[in-house]
């Protein structure tokens, strides 16, 4: 019992403990508390109807990966059309593989060198890497990591990271105030 037992299920082992988690839980429940995120952020930012379709960019990546099972997974609840693409096509919303690192790290470089910015339609954007590497691990699904970011990108996250060591949510942090002031 105690913190050894998931405080989700109150079942099972925990397994998944992480500095940003506000509970400590079994694989079983990890793994639906990040598809019910990704389903979440979906349903506030990308609204669709049973007709429509969702374009998502496969880069090949381990993300990318993870994006295509979570939306397979929402079509069995919710039937829509997924379109998978290899490259981005000019017209229409298409959801990139980006992570919460890719999202917070991209948003706070255009902030330090004043560069235009524009959040795209990113599921995996609530979802932090360490989060995707053990959802991945427990689902089977393989792919490498996305490298997205710019020099510059790459050098505002290695302060992130240092930053996280303190404060284990501010990527989480970022990203929700750049929902609120771009939402
Ligand atoms: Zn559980």
């Amino acid at each position: 019992m105690g913190d050894k037992t998931c405080l989700g299920c109150r079942k099972r082992v925990v397994e998944v403990k992480l500095g940003f988690m506000p509970r400590s839980l079994c694989g079983k429940c990890f793994c639906r508390t990040v598809e019910k995120r990704i389903r979440r952020y979906i349903r506030l930012k990308y609204p669709f109807k049973k007709e429509d379709t969702l374009t998502i960019l496969d880069d090949n990546s381990l993300d990318a990966k993870v994006l295509i099972f979570a939306m397979e997974n929402l079509q069995k609840d919710f039937p829509f059309k997924l379109r998978i693409v290899k490259s981005a096509p000019c017209k229409g919303k298409v959801a990139v593989p980006w992570n919460l690192d890719d999202s917070a790290a991209s948003f706070v470089e255009s902030v330090v060198f004043k560069t235009a910015f524009k959040m795209p339609l990113a599921p995996l954007s609530v979802i932090h890497p360490d989060e995707i590497r053990i959802f991945s691990k427990i689902k089977g699904i393989k792919g490498p990591a996305g490298k997205r970011l710019s020099i510059r990108g790459k050098k505002v996250l290695e302060g992130l990271n240092k930053m996280e060591e303190k404060h284990p949510d501010i990527k989480f942090s970022i990203l929700n105030f750049l929902s609120e002031i771009n939402p």
